[in-house]
């Protein structure tokens, strides 16, 4: 028995000594291993089309243990992003969220477009300083936890509802997941010891961003509060992921050696 899916490979590893096991998110059964026969072989024309940022459509043979590889044909090809470094980290910080965050066999059209989305966007984006390249990662990466319900709630206080037009002083949570007013931090003290003051402006563009579209990311009214945004944005992902992105860190690395490069 065989089957047609649409994906993209976010991971592969080599498998015994020709075969590779390749993770692929697709739209019709969310992420998905499949391993693929003789892949390692010189000149081997299915693995030349297994390439990451490539929408594919993949026919899998039903096997005992695994899916195979029966054939592939590639449909969207989002080649920019392979052929720049800074790109290609991007991207990657998106497949590895995918591939370490979300289960396995639990397909979602809304995260499906909105990863093909993004490696639209991404591959139009022109070259970045470092600060601005760190907040887009970051806000994508929050934009995707939003996705799946983790975003930071900025509508209404998180202990009272008091709604956010209504909040003079507003603080930001990350252990409670968004909008604190001032009033259920002086009371409770303790619960939200982890709350942080931010301005109105702050605020409205925390609201902003969770929604809004990716070109608004290189706003440059953004430009005054994007180092608090960065910040706050990285709390967040880092209490909900919980583990260590490998990503994050390859990003760094890069920011830390453009800015060497640079002075
Ligand atoms: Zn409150």
């Amino acid at each position: 028995m065989t089957s047609i899916i649409t994906g993209v490979v976010i991971a592969s590893r080599d498998h015994k000594e020709t075969d590779r096991f390749y993770t692929v998110y697709s739209r019709e059964r969310g992420k998905i291993r499949i391993l693929a026969k003789g892949t390692r072989k010189f000149k081997s024309k299915l693995a030349a089309h297994m390439t990451p940022f490539t929408e594919l459509q993949i026919m899998i043979a039903h096997g005992k243990m695994w899916p195979k590889l029966a054939s592939v044909e590639r449909q969207i090809d989002f080649r920019c992003i392979r052929e720049d470094l800074t790109l290609y980290g991007l991207g990657l910080g998106l497949n590895e969220l995918l591939y370490r965050a979300i289960g396995d066999q639990e397909p979602d059209d809304k995260l499906y477009d909105f990863l093909i989305d993004a490696y639209s966007w991404i591959q139009t984006l022109p070259e970045l300083e470092s600060q601005r390249l760190q907040f887009v990662h970051s806000a994508l990466t929050l934009k995707w936890l939003v996705m799946i319900g983790f975003g930071p709630h900025c509508d209404a206080c998180v202990s009272c509802h008091k709604a956010h037009t209504e909040v003079s002083d507003p603080h930001v949570t990350v252990s409670h997941g968004g909008l604190v007013c001032h009033v259920c931090v002086v009371e409770r003290r303790l619960q939200f010891a982890d709350a942080r003051r931010i301005s109105s402006e702050t605020l409205a563009a925390l609201r902003f961003l969770a929604t809004a579209p990716f070109e608004s990311l290189l706003t440059e009214e953004l430009d005054p509060i994007l180092e608090l945004l960065i910040d706050i944005q990285d709390e967040f992902i880092h209490y909900h992921l919980e583990r260590d992105l490998r990503v994050p860190v390859f990003l760094d690395q890069l920011v830390a050696s453009n800015r060497e490069t640079s002075t």
